[in-house]
């Protein structure tokens, strides 16, 4: 039994590190500051990682904005002014527990190390995790020596220097580490400029900051990564448990649009007693990574906790007054949130595929044909053929208006198909001597089903906008 986990344990991480290798030498994600011998928790996204990340980034914009009436887009500045996270108790509230080995001076965070250890989820009680790391003799996981010291609270939240941020010339500012703050406090910006009636929602997708004990897992847990976060206004009276349900199925429905298998994600719900004061309800969606199942995103009722604290704060009023009631009220919040940086690692994950094929192997990214990097590369069938190359020019500038297109000339077609299997590109055109002196056709092969066929080049475009629909 131990060997059975052990393999599929080791196969997983083996995922994993081709994962990594791929997007490496692809150009789709790279360590940040590389150069420099690489700052933790900070990723570069390269030419084809930048196009797979804007298309999820335009996947869910569609999904949750541009197909819904009652949801409107925001995109708030990353420095908020440092009154923001006073009132949203950011500032004495956003804490990780940290605990530090004494013999190899690493940190760590101390609810991760007990429940790796132990399997307890003792967040927030900091004490406890004290006693348990003591009493369980948990050994480091870098020098394997057990001798630590007391966990106690860490800050996640960046600060920097901001020059005249009020009168009292206070200096302090944050990164934001969420990008929710940016809503509620235009809120009432957003009511006024706008048509907007309770139930409505405000969505924005924007980077987040937070200083993380450990960075890791690739671009699991980052430093500076991307949230897509809505806040959803209701009336305080709403039945709130119906829309729960249905944004929670919601929230999967975008994860299986990345290529998700429904039976790799669950739910995990807080329990009652770890919730914050002000939440009915908080349940984490979490997808089966390599490294275990781990949240990918969360649903949390936050009631009227935020407006009501900005209100109280600010002293500006942000009241809703139902049109045919006038009735005033402060909207009680669904907050649907999703990770960038997770939702492209499950895309990754889950188009990674090693094939048989007949000349070898070959690694395929089965990406949705919607979020594949470039969607058609036009190959001339050799590269010293003036009227080949032509040809090949013509079909990619018809081509290139419509979709992200490549022009390969590069090697023989056999290499050409495998480097565009390993971007995930779901066609490939080749022009080759039949095109010029025969038929005006092309060959257009399927990423797929590695199936070729002859397609006329006036008919190429629709055939293709059939194709990739
Ligand atoms: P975790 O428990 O993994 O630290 P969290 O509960 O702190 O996450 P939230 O504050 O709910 O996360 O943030 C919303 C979403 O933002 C998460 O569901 C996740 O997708 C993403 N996210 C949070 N922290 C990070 C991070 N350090 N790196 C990358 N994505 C993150």
């Amino acid at each position: 039994m131990l060997r059975v986990i052990c393999y599929v344990l080791c196969e997983n991480m083996d995922k994993m590190e081709k994962i990594v290798s791929l997007c490496k030498r692809r150009g789709f994600v790279f360590q940040g500051s590389e150069i420099y011998g690489g700052l933790g928790g900070t990723y570069s996204y390269g030419p084809y990682g930048v196009e797979l990340k804007n298309n999820i980034k335009n996947l869910w914009w569609k999904m949750f904005v541009h197909d819904r009436e009652d949801i409107v887009g925001l995109d708030g500045p990353i420095l908020l002014h440092p009154k923001v996270w006073e009132a949203s108790g950011h500032t004495t509230g956003f804490n990780d527990a940290l605990v530090d080995c004494k013999s190899c001076k690493k940190r760590f965070r101390a609810d991760h190390l007990v429940e790796e250890a132990t399997g307890q989820n003792l967040e927030g009680e900091l004490d406890k995790m004290t006693e348990v790391i003591k009493k369980e003799k948990i050994n480091c996981p870098v020098c394997g020596k057990s001798d630590w010291t007391d966990v106690r609270t860490f800050n996640m939240m960046f600060k920097t220097e901001m020059n005249n941020v009020s009168d009292d010339q206070e200096s302090i500012v944050y990164l934001r580490p969420e990008t929710a703050g940016a809503i509620f406090i235009d809120f009432k910006n957003v009511l006024d400029s706008t048509r907007v009636k309770v139930p409505f929602g405000i969505a924005q997708i924007g980077k987040a900051f937070r200083n993380e004990i450990v960075a890791g897992n690739f671009i699991f847990r980052l430093r500076e990564f991307e949230q897509l976060e809505i806040e959803y206004f209701i009336s305080p009276k709403e039945k709130w448990e119906k829309l729960f349900k249905e944004w929670l199925k919601l929230q999967e429905e975008f994860a299986i649009k990345l290529g998700a298998n429904k039976k790799d994600l669950r739910q995990s719900e807080h329990p009652q007693e770890k919730l914050s004061h002000y939440s009915k309800k908080t349940v984490d969606i979490e997808y089966k990574f390599p490294f275990g199942f781990k949240e990918l995103y969360g649903l949390a009722h936050r009631s009227d906790f935020d407006l009501s604290s900005h209100m109280k704060a600010s002293k500006q009023k942000l009241e809703y007054t139902d049109p045919k009631t006038n009735e005033k009220y402060i909207p009680h919040v669904l907050e649907p949130t999703f990770g960038l940086e997770r939702s492209i690692l499950v895309a990754l994950l889950s188009a990674y595929n090693e094939e048989k094929v007949e000349d070898g192997d070959r690694v395929v990214m089965k990406f949705p044909k919607e979020l594949a990097p470039i969607k058609v590369a036009v190959f001339p069938l050799l590269k010293n053929k003036p009227k080949l190359i032509k040809k090949a020019r013509e079909v990619y500038d018809m081509l290139n208006t419509s979709w992200q297109c490549e022009f390969d000339d590069h090697g023989n077609i056999g290499k050409r198909y495998r480097r565009q299997d390993e971007i995930g590109t779901p066609y490939c055109v080749t022009v080759d001597f039949d095109t010029i002196e025969k038929d005006d056709s092309v060959t257009v092969r399927d990423r797929d089903s590695m199936k070729q066929e002859r397609v006329k080049v006036d008919e190429l475009k629709d055939y293709l906008t059939d194709k990739l629909k």
